[in-house]
Formats: C-alpha cells, structure tokens, sequence
C-alpha cells in the first residue's frame, strides 16, 4: 500500500467514525419542554420583580414597569418569578397544559 492509499483508508476511517458521531435523525430527538408564562393583569402591581428575578431575561418590562414576556422560549421553568410575585400574579405551566383562560381573569 503506497502513501496515498494511506491516506485515503485514513480518511474515509474518519469519515466513517464522523458518521457514527452525527446527530440522530431530529424527528426521533426528545423535544425539549416549552414553558408558558401566564401573568395575571388584575392582580399585577407592576413591581418588577418577577423580572428583576427572571434568570434567562424571559421577562421584560414596559414603560410603566408591567412585565412583558420577551423570550418565551428560553424559559426554564424555575419559577423564582412565580415564587416571589408577591400578588400571585405570575404562573409557569407546560405549554400542552389547557389554554390561557386565566389572563381575562
Ligand atoms: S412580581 Fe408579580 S406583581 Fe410584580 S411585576 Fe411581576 S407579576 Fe406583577
Ligand atoms: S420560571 Fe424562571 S426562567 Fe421562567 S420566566 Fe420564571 S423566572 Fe424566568
């Protein structure tokens, strides 16, 4: 076997191994949970906190300093804005949970 068969054995050894490595198919990958942040406006003070308290920035607030939900998807569901809404105005649940009735409260 000369030098340049080497190599290509070589390569095609990598590529094989590569292959083994790469990602299932993303249909059969487990889904990643989605969170859904429900705030409740009636009882909601404004006070920033759930924000303040938010480890991935998923909340925001406005001008007049009501939360905003502003990344949804990153949330994590560790629920320190629902622990310390001190007007149990916030809630975390599954995104497959029933629909938002709770925000026309
Ligand atoms: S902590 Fe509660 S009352 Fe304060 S801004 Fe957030 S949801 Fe509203
Ligand atoms: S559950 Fe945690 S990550 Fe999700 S919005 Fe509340 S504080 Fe942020």
């Amino acid at each position: 076997m000369n030098k340049r068969d080497k190599k290509t054995k070589q390569k095609e050894a990598h590529k094989k191994s590569m292959d083994l490595a790469a990602p299932e198919d993303p249909a059969q990958a487990p889904l990643r949970k989605a969170y859904e942040q429900v705030i409740f406006r009636d009882w909601c003070k404004a006070c920033g906190i759930c924000s303040a308290f938010c480890p991935k920035k998923v909340i925001g607030r406005d001008e007049a300093g009501a939360p905003v939900i502003e990344r949804p998807e990153e949330c994590i569901a560790c629920r320190f804005c629902e622990i310390h809404c001190p007007d149990f105005a916030i809630t975390i649940r599954e995104r497959s949970e029933s629909p938002k009735e709770e925000e026309d409260l």
